[in-house]
């Protein structure tokens, strides 16, 4: 039995959320699903934590988790999301964050050009360590000589697990992005460890730029890349940047995964968006995605490949919701997917 953990959490992620697993329940693959309520902010607010330890062993226990959205205005203390979120990431060591950007209709990319053939990349963002591994302080904050710092931290191991992630999951190239000629310790063990695991793969084309020029590129040419490989972030900044070319955040989904356990988190990669929380004009298409994503992860590719077929298919028709250019509400874009999937 395959038990798929499911957070629904705040704002619009219920609403996404269950048109993603309705999506799944449609294919028939008899996956459970265990729905943990009360991982958001609501929680938060009244018992001053989200995740109980109680909550923490059903993740661990399923073949995966499918989380809506972690985070509300009502609740300005980062130590929310990071109790959820980050110890999630941090606990099941979820190092490689797979973010897939495939343009789903012309009509959506903000750089339409007739000779574009299509956008069809990913960024694989090292997920566990760079300049958001937490290390650094401030000197006499609050005054006029205080002094921050925050340190880049990358390991030999932690750089060549990711990159060896990047380079299996490619068909066609990797590009492997960091500003080595300006951050040079860490530039170099990137490099050095590039140098040698691209070799193991003399079938795809290896290349490198500096990640000021990546983004310029991703602009330019995005059509030219395949799978890119960068730090924690350089990659959040170009997975947003890539989101937004191949259609919007609406669509973005991504996979928190660690390849040697199985272990996996999947979600959009939109916010909770309290702005149009229990309107309807919540964008289903990311999460769904997303569910693809675990699907594919739990050996599912064919139906992967109907969900994902389902989506084109209902977006090229305009049957979506208004930010992909349709006038349909989050549930019957979750019910036309579901009708493309029959
Ligand atoms: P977070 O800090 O949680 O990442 P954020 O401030 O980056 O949140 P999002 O919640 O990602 O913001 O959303 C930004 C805006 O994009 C929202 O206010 C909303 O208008 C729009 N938006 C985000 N997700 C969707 C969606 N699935 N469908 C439609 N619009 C969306
Ligand atoms: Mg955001």
């Amino acid at each position: 039995m395959t038990t798929v953990a499911v957070v629904p959490g705040d704002g619009i992620g219920p609403e996404v959320v269950a048109e993603a697993v309705a999506a799944v329940d449609e294919l028939g693959l008899g996956i459970d699903f265990d729905v943990l309520d009360g991982i958001n902010a609501r929680t938060y607010r009244e018992r001053g934590a989200a995740m109980t330890d109680a909550d923490f062993d059903r993740v661990r226990a399923a073949d995966g988790v499918l989380v809506g959205a972690i985070g509300h205005p009502s609740v300005p203390d980062p130590a929310y999301g990071r109790g959820v979120l980050l110890r999630m990431r941090f606990e099941l060591d979820l190092y490689a964050n797979y973010r897939p950007v495939r343009l789903l209709h012309d009509r959506l990319s903000p750089l339409r050009d007739p000779t574009r053939r299509g956008i069809d990349c990913a960024i694989v963002r090292e997920n566990t360590e760079g300049l958001y591994a937490g290390i650094g302080g401030a000197l006499r904050p609050g005054t006029d000589a205080e002094v921050a710092v925050d340190t880049e931290v990358s390991t030999h191991s932690g750089v060549t697990r990711v990159l060896r992630f990047a380079l299996s999951a490619a068909t066609r190239s990797v590009c492997m992005v960091d500003k080595a000629n300006a951050v040079e310790s860490g530039g170099g063990l990137w490099q050095r460890c590039w140098d040698r695991e691209r070799r193991t793969r003399p079938d795809l084309e290896t290349r490198h730029l500096y990640v000021d020029v990546a983004a310029m590129r991703l602009v330019r040419d995005p059509d030219s890349f395949d799978v890119i490989v960068t730090n924690n972030s350089y990659g959040d900044i170009l997975s947003d940047l890539a989101a937004e070319v191949g259609g919007g955040l609406g669509c973005a989904a991504s996979a928190n995964l660690n390849p040697e356990t199985g272990a996996g988190l999947y979600e959009p990669v939109h916010g909770s968006a309290p702005d149009i929380a229990g309107t309807g004009l919540a964008n289903p298409v990311g999460a769904v995605l997303s569910a693809a994503l675990l699907l594919d992860r739990l050996g599912h590719a064919g139906p992967a490949r109907s969900l994902r077929a389902a989506v084109r298919e209902t977006v090229e028709a305009a049957r979506c919701t208004p930010d992909l250019g349709g006038d349909l509400d989050t549930r019957a874009a979750g019910a036309a997917i579901r009708a493309a999937c029959r």
